[in-house]
């Protein structure tokens, strides 16, 4: 096989004028699964051969331990595709998750990468089979299972628990998920024989974390199929109540969508119920927030008064007080420690009270000077 030609060399201008031209209605959805797969770079450059016969657009990971794929393909071809996926031993019924909002522009071209893993998770866990996950349960299972005590843990991070999370659930204190894998195995030592039920936002942490805990001696593991994502869509269609309470964090620029009413946060500023999740706009900052809408105008959207100043200078002092600094923030994430931000605010405050000056002629804030 001519290997140089599983690629699409064209530019990124021209992709999208194709694709526009096209103007034939295109679905996104998106799969993944745990399966030992092996010949890996042969199957990349099949699967590329295939996929590209069938306008398939996208980004797919293949590795060793399976497949995570985002494509996007003329919903003409959605019946082909199905059954090249099932011709496939590995791939055969692998179900699939169509986006609900779509304009079908979200791929331009078709990446097939083959990667050391699927997810990103550091663990070390060529020691574990990956494929003997837990039992899946739907929306109705999983509720049931609650009422009925069994043990529900998150497998988010901390920032994503924050907002929204099944009632009565622990919830990590890490912020990687390798921390939380761990974290979680650790709290559980001694309950190895009781029933656990484990969430994620799509389903795919849970496939690694079930796997993880069942080789370390857990022997009632269950998982949320679909996740969050796909329980809310259940609770809705099955008019079920939600034992999902508050928001759901998401990966895009919405940050959060609503589950239920339910507000189950509080301001980091100042300890207002809040689930009004944002970012600090000061760009070198950037830190996540839970914000309510007072403390947001009282701070101008940032996470601190010096952050403040700053964002409220002209563009040009901004721009001027940037040049060099890293965008990257080294500030304590205030999940950590939502106290320690309320004590910069007041020190901040201070310093500001006493004359100080964030910004160009900036001033150690710990050395308030007259
Ligand atoms: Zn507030
Ligand atoms: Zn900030």
């Amino acid at each position: 096989m001519e290997t140089h030609r599983l690629r699409n060399l064209r530019g990124p201008e021209e992709l999208r004028s194709r694709i526009e031209r096209e103007a034939v209605p295109r679905t996104t959805l998106s799969f993944y699964r745990y399966v030992r797969l092996s010949e890996v770079e042969v199957l990349r450059h099949e699967l590329y051969a295939e996929w590209d016969a069938l306008g398939v657009l996208g980004r797919i990971y293949i590795s060793q331990e399976g497949i995570n794929a985002q494509v996007s393909l003329p919903s003409a071809k959605l019946v082909a595709f199905r059954s090249a996926l099932d011709a496939r031993e590995a791939f055969k019924d692998v179900p699939w998750k169509i986006a609900v909002e779509d304009d079908g522009k979200s791929f331009l071209k078709l990446k097939i990468k083959v990667r050391p893993k699927i997810v990103a998770d550091g663990l070390a866990d060529d020691a574990f089979d990956v494929t003997n996950v837990g039992e899946h349960l739907d929306a109705e299972h999983f509720n049931r299972k609650m009422e009925e005590g069994a043990l529900v843990i998150d497998m988010r991070n901390n920032y994503e628990c924050l907002i929204g999370h099944f009632e009565g659930a622990y919830l990590p204190k890490a912020d990687t998920f390798r921390g939380a894998i761990e974290e979680v195995s650790k709290v559980l030592k001694g309950k190895e024989e009781k029933e656990v039920l484990l969430y994620c936002t799509g389903g795919i942490r849970c496939e690694k974390a079930s796997a993880y805990l069942k080789h370390h001696g857990f022997t009632n593991v269950n998982q949320l199929h679909g996740g969050i994502i796909d329980y809310a869509r259940q609770i809705k269609d099955k008019g079920l109540p939600s034992k999902y309470k508050g928001q759901n964090f998401v990966f895009d620029e919405r940050l959060a969508e609503r589950i239920t009413a339910d507000v189950v946060s509080t301001c980091m500023q100042c300890g207002a119920v809040s689930d009004r999740i944002s970012n600090c706009k000061e760009v070198t900052c950037n830190m996540l927030l839970v914000q309510c809408e007072a403390c947001a105008g009282k701070y101008a959207d940032c996470c601190s008064p010096s952050c403040r100043e700053i964002h409220l200078l002209p563009i040009d002092a901004q721009r001027a007080w940037r040049k060099g600094r890293s965008t990257r923030s080294t500030k304590t994430k205030a999940i950590n420690d939502p106290e320690g931000l309320r004590q910069r605010i007041r020190d901040e405050e201070e310093f500001l009270a006493l004359g100080g000056q964030y910004g160009p002629t900036i001033v150690d804030p710990n050395k308030p000077t007259k």
